[in-house]
């Protein structure tokens, strides 16, 4: 950047309209979004009002220079004003014919916090009497009056009520009561007072030469680069501060110059649904912001419209007949043109149109895809341009029941969205009385301080989770989101009474079984039950799918165990199981017991006992797995976490299990100490712990070879178990579990005559075994990273005990980004694509896949692609977002 700064001949203006543009679209990096598309559209041979832009590159210029315009600015700002005086037709300055004009920030993305455009510059004592001349003196001394607000507020930074006070003052004082009643001498007073206030508020005049005016605008626009909101925002979006914004000075129309004058936006679909109808709302009689400030309601644009909304304003298309008809012209060239929905807007200064933006309209999620499907069967763009015009994370909108957009909502309290979708339920505290109730067919909606572990059969009992403490990622939020439960959370101004069955807030009561409404997306907890609409996966979803699976190369698996969870992924379009959890198993109420009797035995003999009974359990589960997922492959993990999470954890549970195990209560106690893990993610668990009971991995692997064949024999279609081996840091461990697993499936193919594929792998979620990665696929058939806590291990930070990812430096309130939603590529991704390489150069072609929650995260998804991965697993919702994103990284490949 230095030594463009120092050429003389760099080009730090363009100018736009008035029958061609220096610039175009294709320079949006160097115009700024708003510039590029200004000169774009005078291109086209739309009705621009000319003017010129300052590049994004004098941005950069004025910061490396210490906040001074590069060599050749100022002439070039000069001769581009002279061109668009002859343009025009009229002077800046000009006491007679004053050209006036809007200073407007624009920089490659829209961005909030840039400097407020400022419109009417140029006004001043002498030239407010031409505008007077041409215009009418009331409109004249109106707009100077504006100006003078405007200027002072956004470039001199002159906070609004200062001007307000003055005015209610004035009018009150006249008796006054709307802004209409003020005539020419009214306004003539109050700018008098204004520039009074300026004067005794900021020490110095407000500026009455109008070139002063223009550098004073175009500097604001500079500086406010830097302002805090501005910063901030790029920081949360990672915006480097060197692209800078640009800055457009555009000669002024005017859309308040009586009855045939208007302003509006438009859309040229309708961007909460994506339908194709001409979309908009308009002011006659109105400047700038006025459409969007809500000081008077916009009508709408077409008569179609308005009847929709049932409307008593006259819309745009009979107020102004042939302008409508323009404008729909006008909108239909520029979708065409630019080939994406626009959001345009434009003013009509006595019945002609002018246009003064376009861009690429912001849209739902559900218009995303109505436009881009319809956009591709129009033919108006490719089906891989389709592809690429929907968020793989946008679907998450789109995969869930969700409030009717018309429904009345009666909002009892407002959380964090944790988790999108709705749901209607009976509120329930407990997460027992959950499961139970719903077992008993009922919906219910489970409301808790925070969750736990514990909760899990609860959460996953309920049709929606509302907590009152905990942020996007506590464990509610968490799970709620794998288990695409709708979840707020943090809902801090909740008072929960379990024990009396109510919850309190503002000053309202609701009771146990009541019912409510939850909608996830919104953060909203509503009174009653609110209309609900389904989400529709066939038609427009199911054809861009299609289109989608057509182009990946990654397969995408799921993360579940249990069958519900399982049917839900493979409607989603699941190609396999990355990870079913076997310890989910053994968490249910009936087994539990079972699980704690095998444990607090004494003896291999009295955990073998134990075993025994569990094989039955564990098979069944399997069955039911295979018998769904026929013959994907189905990743199945051997028991995983440290024994003392299935132990009795209070004092009450503690009595009642010693009492039904007979086993006395103080040795319990001792046992459960004895288990506990000081360090519970790295201690005795995982294939730590299965080689030191061997007959508990034997039993899993047992069971699941059973349960594969018995599957096979009733089917017809062979499943594909693959068994995964936990915490693996070295291949030592491995050779000796594999063994265990691989006897297993010899004994039962002996007695069942039959034999089927399967492999034997490991979770890389250790950096000691992304390290020892080439040793260990010695013995390993596939590898599938673990990386939430490969990120843990790795990043060395760790998640609270409420699931929350701690940032070191939160507390400086300096945000970095969330290392458990997206694998960067140095850390965990780095280790991840060593050990992928490492794996592969000893064992060609071994299977590589991904587990942990980045396998849902599309930015993540995309480097698994680019790794070469086979594929991710996520949990159920987010596998349609996964596809999505597979097929993002194969187009963005290629
Ligand atoms: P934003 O980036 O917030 O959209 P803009 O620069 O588009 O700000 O300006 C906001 C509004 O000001 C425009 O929508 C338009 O109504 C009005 N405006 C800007 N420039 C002009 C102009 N040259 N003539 C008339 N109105 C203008
Ligand atoms: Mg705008
Ligand atoms: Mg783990």
């Amino acid at each position: 950047m230095a030594d463009t700064v120092q050429r003389a001949d760099t080009k730090w203006v363009y100018s736009f309209g008035g029958g061609g543009s220096d610039g175009d679209a294709s320079l949006k990096n160097l115009l700024g979004g708003k510039g590029a598309n200004l000169a774009e559209m005078a291109s086209l041979g739309l009705p621009v009002p000319p003017g010129f832009t300052l590049t994004t590159e004098v941005c950069t210029a004025y910061y490396d220079l210490d906040r001074k315009y590069p060599d050749g600015l100022e002439a070039q700002v000069k001769e581009a004003l002279s061109a668009l005086e002859t343009k025009t037709g009229k002077a800046f300055g000009d006491a007679a014919n004053p050209l006036l004009v809007s200073v407007r920030s624009g920089a490659r993305a829209s961005m909030p916090g840039m400097m407020d455009t400022v419109l009417n510059l140029g006004l001043s004592e002498a030239t407010v009497q031409g505008l007077a001349a041409k215009a009418g003196e009331r409109f004249a001394y109106d707009s100077y009056r504006r100006f003078i607000q405007m200027y002072s507020n956004v470039v001199m930074g002159l906070g609004h009520d200062t001007f307000e006070y003055i005015l209610d003052d004035y009018k009150e004082r006249q008796d006054y009561h709307l802004d209409t009643d003020m005539m020419a001498a009214d306004w003539k007073e109050i700018i008098g007072h204004y520039k009074a206030a300026v004067q005794s508020e900021l020490g110095k005049p407000f500026p009455d030469d109008p070139m002063e005016q223009l550098w004073g605008a175009i500097g604001a626009v500079f500086g406010s680069w830097m302002n805090d909101r501005a910063i901030l925002y790029r920081k949360l979006n990672d915006i480097p501060a060197e692209w800078g914004t640009a800055v457009n000075v555009q000669s002024m129309v005017f859309g308040n110059m009586g009855e045939t004058s208007a302003t509006g936006v438009a859309f040229t679909r309708d961007p909460s649904t994506g339908e194709n109808t001409f979309y908009g709302e308009f002011l006659t009689n109105a400047q700038g912001e006025d459409v969007v400030a809500g000081i008077r309601t916009p009508a709408p644009i077409s008569r179609a419209r308005a009847d929709e909304l049932q409307s008593d304003e006259a819309p745009l298309e009979e107020v102004m007949p042939r302008v409508y008809q323009e404008l729909v012209a006008v909108a239909d060239k520029l979708e065409a043109h630019y080939c994406d929905m626009q959001d345009i807007e434009f003013t009509v200064e006595d019945g002609v149109l002018y246009m003064l933006q376009t861009r690429n309209g912001k849209r739902t999620a559900a218009a995303a895809l109505k436009i881009a499907v319809e956009m591709a069967r129009e033919g108006l763009i490719s089906e891989q341009e389709a592809i690429l015009r929907l968020e793989p994370g946008q679907l998450d909108q789109l995969l869930h029941p969700t409030i009717k957009p018309d429904a009345k909502r009666d909002v009892i309290v407002t959380g964090l969205p944790a988790s999108p979708g709705a749901a209607v339920g009976q509120v329930v505290f407990d997460s027992d009385e959950a499961a139970h109730l719903a077992e008993a067919g009922r919906a219910v909606i489970l409301v808790r301080v925070e969750t736990s572990p514990e909760d899990i059969h609860g959460m996953h009992a309920a049709r929606a989770i509302v907590t009152a403490r905990g942020g996007m990622t506590s464990h509610a939020a968490v799970v709620a989101r794998g288990m695409g439960r709708p979840c707020v959370c943090g809902a801090g101004s909740l008072q929960i009474d379990a024990e009396a069955g109510v919850f309190r807030v503002g000053g309202r009561e609701i009771k146990k079984g009541e019912i409510i409404t939850v909608d996830g997306a919104e953060g909203q907890v509503l009174f009653g039950e609110v209309d609900m609409q389904q989400p529709d996966l066939s038609g427009d979803f199911g054809l861009l799918m299609a289109w989608a699976d057509k182009v990946r190369r990654l397969n995408v698996r799921t993360n579940a165990e249990t069958p519900a969870d399982v049917t839900v992924a493979k409607e989603f379009g699941a190609e396999g199981i990355g990870l079913c959890r076997t310890e989910h198993m053994f968490f249910d109420a009936e087994r539990i017991p079972v699980v704690r009797s095998m444990i607090l035995a004494g003896d291999k003999k009295g955990r073998e006992a134990a075993l025994e009974k569990l094989l039955p359990m564990q098979r069944s589960d399997f069955e039911a797995i295979f018998g769904i997922m026929g013959e994907l492959p189905c990743t199945i993990r051997l028991l995983d976490p440290p024994l003392h999470e299935f132990m009795p954890h209070s004092d009450a549970e503690m009595e009642e299990v010693a009492a039904s195990s007979g086993v006395d209560i103080k040795v319990l106690k001792a046992q459960a100490d004895a288990l506990h893990e000081s360090n519970p993610m790295l201690g005795h668990r995982g294939c730590r712990l299965g080689i030191t009971y061997p007959e508990i991995y034997a039993m899993q692997a047992r069971a699941i070879f059973e349960a594969a064949v018995s599957v096979a024999k009733a089917t017809g279609s062979k499943p594909v178990p693959e068994v995964m081996i936990p915490l693996v840091g070295t291949r030592k461990e491995l050779d000796i579990l594999k063994d265990v697993v691989d006897r297993s499936a010899k004994a039962v193919f002996t007695e069942t005559g039959m034999e089927l594929d399967y492999l034997v792998g490991t979770m890389i979620e250790l950096p000691r075994a992304a390290l020892q990665a080439g040793e260990i696929a010695h013995t390993a058939e596939f590898f599938s990273f673990g990386t939430n806590d490969l990120t843990q291990t790795t990043l060395g930070i760790s998640r609270d005990d409420a699931g929350r990812f701690l940032t070191a430096y939160e507390h400086q309130g300096i945000y970095e980004k969330d290392p458990f939603v997206t694998i960067d590529q140095d850390g965990v991704g780095e280790l991840v694509k060593l050990a992928a390489e490492r794996g592969r150069s000893t064992r060609d072609g071994i299977k590589l896949g991904i587990c942990g929650e980045h396998g849902g995260d599309p930015a993540s998804v995309i480097f698994c692609h680019n790794i070469g991965l086979d594929y991710v697993s996520c949990s159920p919702y987010r596998v349609p977002i996964a596809r999505l994103a597979a097929a993002h990284a194969a187009l963005k490949e290629a």
